[in-house]
């Protein structure tokens, strides 16, 4: 495995890979690796020549300085890693190779997909990964880039931006990657208190339990859920799969919930399909 540090060492090895006829797959993550990045390299390396990681905490996207300063870089650990699960080349670049000019001119808006949710509790954090992911794509050239399912809001902000600026990147994403209890792995995870982790599993028990009826039961039961076990909750939402509009109180079909929420001060986030109006309290 290769590691690079510099933006010309990294647009240079993947001009060779191209040349040399290789198809790239680019794995973007903000490092703390843990095994929902290892499956993103995975589905990358079964449909690419070469695996390119990026391990990146891009400033522009925090809100949140303490949470900026607070994000853990155990970069020996991620470096053995991402060697142990065969990425190909590892790229860490520092914020001023990937920002020469501090703070970067903003091209893309990510727009009303970006203002909801996340983006109204963080407002100006999905025009900061709209603009971390578009320099990412800029530098590596065509190819198909990994996100995960987890980040549910991320990766409709990003095909919509690749769709929209015409990007020669192929958006995939990969099904969430859970630990055995339910809990959606997280880099924030490692942060929660013993106890705190326990008031976490909330999340995945109000997806997997949620409950039969309209949109609004659905919300109200998983906030519910969320409440009762101690979680500040920030929003429990039934929206459209694409739109990620909130659906209307008489849909009937297939939906997303989004959820999130704060424990011991770390924001957590995780979703999951729900069928509205369904008469069964069943789901994935
Ligand atoms: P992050 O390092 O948190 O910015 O995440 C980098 C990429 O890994 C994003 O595309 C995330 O959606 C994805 N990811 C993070 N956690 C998981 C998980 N538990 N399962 C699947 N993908 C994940």
């Amino acid at each position: 495995m290769k590691i690079v540090r510099t933006v010309s060492e990294w647009r240079l090895w993947c001009e060779e890979a191209r040349r040399a006829k290789q198809s790239i797959g680019l794995v973007p993550t903000m490092g703390a690796l843990h095994a929902g990045h290892l499956a993103l390299v995975q589905a990358a390396q079964s449909e690419n020549d070469v695996v390119v990681l990026t391990i990146f905490v891009n400033p522009t996207q925090f809100t949140n300085q303490e949470d900026l300063e607070k994000y853990p870089r155990p970069e020996e650990a991620d470096c053995a890693a991402a060697e142990a699960a065969g990425v190909d080349l590892l790229v860490i670049p520092t914020v001023k190779e990937v920002w020469p000019v501090f703070p970067p001119p903003v091209t893309y808006q990510a727009g009303p997909l970006g203002d909801r949710f996340e983006g109204a509790d963080r407002p100006g954090h999905f025009t900061g990964v709209a603009q971390v992911v578009r320099r990412l794509f800029e530098i590596t050239g065509e190819c198909r880039a990994y996100f995960g399912e987890k980040d549910y809001q991320q990766v409709a902000v990003v095909r919509e931006m690749v769709r929209t600026l015409d990007l020669d990147a192929e958006v995939k994403t990969i099904p969430t990657v859970r630990a055995e209890d339910g809990l959606a792995l997280s880099s924030r995870n490692i942060r929660l208190s013993p106890a705190g982790r326990v008031r976490a599993l909330a999340f995945s028990t109000a997806l997997r339990e949620y409950s039969a009826g309209g949109a609004a039961v659905i919300e109200a039961a998983a906030r519910h859920t969320l409440e009762v076990a101690g979680v500040e909750v920030s929003y429990a939402a039934v929206v459209d799969n694409q739109s990620l509009q909130r659906v209307s109180p008489d849909y009937v079909g297939p939906a997303r919930l989004l959820l999130a929420g704060v424990v011991d001060g770390v924001r957590l986030l995780d979703n999951g399909p729900v069928v509205v109006g369904s008469e069964d309290a069943v789901s994935n």
